[in-house]
C-alpha cells in the first residue's frame, strides 16, 4: 500500500529553517520561519499566558471532554475580542478549532459541503497553505492580482479588475490584517469598496486573521474584519490565537460562520460541530482556556495587552530602523515601504536568485519569494541586512 505513495512537496519554509540550522556561520540571520522573535532570538511564552496556566494547574480539577465546538467561554471571549459589538452575537455560528490552519481547514469544508461550485478567490500572492488546503478539499482556486512589485504596495486597480469577474456564490479570501507574505495591507476605505463589489455580485467573503494586534494594534486590526462582518449577508472568518498570545504549539483557533438572519445560526452551529465531529471530534482546549482566562480578567487581560503591544511596537521600530538605514544607503525613499507594511513579514518584492545571494553571501535566510520576519531582526542585525540588500542591487 504504502509504495502506492506520492512524495510529497517540500514545504519552502521547513527547507530554509534545515538549511539554516546547518549553517555553521555565527552571525547568519534567520528571517525564514513565521514566529515572532524578541531581540534574543526568542519566542517568549507570554506573562500573561504563564500566569494563566499557572492559576489553571492550580485550579483545573478534570480533564473530561469538553465539547464539539470546544468551550462556549472561549467563543463568546474570543467573538468579543474580534468582532467587538460589530455583529449581535446571535448571528454568529462558532468553533474552536486546533489552530489558525484548522479554522481555514474547516472553513473551506464547510464551503465545500453547502457550494462544492463556489470558486475561492485569493490574493496573489497569499499564504501558500491557503492554496493546498482549496486544492486537498477539492475547491477550486482563482488568484487576484494583490501586490504592486514596483511600488511594494497592493494593486488595488489590478484587484478590483479581477473581482470584477466574481459569480454569485463565489467566495473571497482577504487577509483581516498584516498581509501574509507581503506586509501590503488595503485601507479600510478599500475594504469598503471591495465589501461593495462583493455584495454586487453576490460574492461571500471569508476572512483569515491571524495576526490581530501585530500591526496598528488590536482594535485598529480588527477594524476591517468587523467591517466586512457587519457589512454583508453571510461570511466565514478563520482566527488564530497563534501569534497574538503566543500560543502556536496550543493548536488555538476559531471559526466564526456570520449570518445576518439570525435564525440561521442553529444550522450553522449544527455544522460546525459536525465538522469537527468528523476531523478530530474535540477541538484542543488548553490554548483557548487560556485565551478565555486571560481575557475575562481585568489584570491578565491588561498584562497580556501590554505584553502584546511591547511586541508591536518593537516590530515597528525594527521596520522604522530598516527603513532608515536603507534610505541612508542608497540615497532614496525607495524602501520606505518597509515602514508602510504591517505585521510580521514583508516582501522585499525580488527573486530567488538575489534570496540565495543573500544566503550564500551574507548568511541571510528569507523564504525564495522574498519574505522577510521583520522579527527575525534586531537593532544589531538590521545594518548588515540593510547593507546586503543593497549590495545585491535589489
Ligand atoms: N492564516 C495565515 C494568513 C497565517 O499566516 C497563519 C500562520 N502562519 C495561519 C492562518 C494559521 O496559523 P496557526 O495554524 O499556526 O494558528
Amino acid at each position: 500500500m504504502f509504495s502506492n505513495l506520492k512524495n510529497q512537496p517540500v514545504d519552502k519554509i521547513m527547507q530554509v529553517m534545515a538549511k539554516f540550522r546547518a549553517d555553521p556561520r555565527p552571525n547568519k540571520i534567520d528571517l525564514g520561519v513565521g514566529v515572532y522573535k524578541n531581540a534574543l532570538g526568542v519566542t517568549p511564552v507570554m506573562r500573561a499566558i504563564k500566569q494563566a496556566e499557572h492559576k489553571l494547574w492550580e485550579e483545573q480539577e478534570t480533564k473530561a471532554y469538553v465539547g464539539l465546538v470546544g468551550d462556549p467561554a472561549y467563543s463568546d471571549a474570543m467573538i468579543k475580542l474580534v468582532l467587538g459589538d460589530a455583529v449581535a452575537r446571535e448571528k454568529i455560528g462558532a468553533a474552536a478549532t486546533p489552530g489558525g490552519t484548522g479554522a481555514v481547514r474547516q472553513a473551506f469544508e464547510m464551503i465545500k459541503m453547502a457550494t462544492p461550485e463556489a470558486r475561492v478567490f485569493v490574493s496573489n500572492p497569499t499564504w501558500p497553505n491557503h492554496i493546498s488546503i482549496l486544492d486537498y478539499v477539492g475547491l477550486e482556486c482563482v488568484q487576484y492580482r494583490y501586490f504592486d512589485a514596483e511600488t511594494r504596495s497592493v494593486d488595488f486597480g489590478g484587484m478590483m479588475a479581477d473581482l470584477d469577474g466574481l459569480r454569485a456564490g463565489d467566495i473571497v479570501l482577504l487577509h483581516g490584517c498584516c498581509h501574509n507574505p507581503t506586509g501590503a495591507n488595503l485601507t479600510l476605505e478599500q475594504f469598503g469598496a471591495v465589501i461593495e463589489v462583493m455584495n454586487a455580485k453576490g460574492a461571500i467573503p471569508m476572512v483569515d486573521i491571524a495576526y490581530q494586534g501585530f500591526g496598528d494594534g488590536l482594535e485598529e486590526d480588527a477594524a476591517a474584519t468587523r467591517l466586512v462582518a457587519s457589512s454583508v449577508p453571510e461570511c466565514l472568518i478563520a482566527a488564530s490565537c497563534s501569534k497574538n498570545f503566543g500560543i502556536y504549539r496550543e493548536r488555538t483557533g476559531l471559526l466564526m460562520c456570520v449570518s445576518q438572519d439570525a435564525a440561521k445560526t442553529p444550522l450553522t452551529q449544527e455544522n460546525l460541530a459536525f465538522l469537527n465531529r468528523q476531523n478530530y471530534s474535540f477541538p484542543p482546549d488548553h490554548g483557548a482556556r487560556l485565551v478565555s482566562m486571560i481575557l475575562n480578567d481585568d489584570a491578565l487581560k491588561a498584562e497580556w495587552m501590554s505584553e502584546l503591544e511591547e511586541v508591536r511596537l518593537g516590530m515597528l521600530g525594527l521596520r522604522e530602523q530598516l527603513a532608515g538605514e536603507l534610505a541612508r544607503l542608497t540615497n532614496s525613499d525607495r524602501f520606505n515601504f518597509l515602514r508602510e507594511h504591517r505585521g510580521m513579514f514583508s516582501l522585499l518584492g525580488t527573486g530567488p536568485d538575489m534570496v540565495e545571494l543573500m544566503r550564500e553571501k551574507n548568511g541571510i535566510y528569507m523564504i525564495p519569494d522574498s519574505r522577510m520576519n521583520i522579527a527575525g531582526l534586531n537593532k544589531e542585525t538590521v545594518p548588515l541586512l540593510a547593507k546586503a540588500i543593497v549590495e545585491a542591487g535589489i
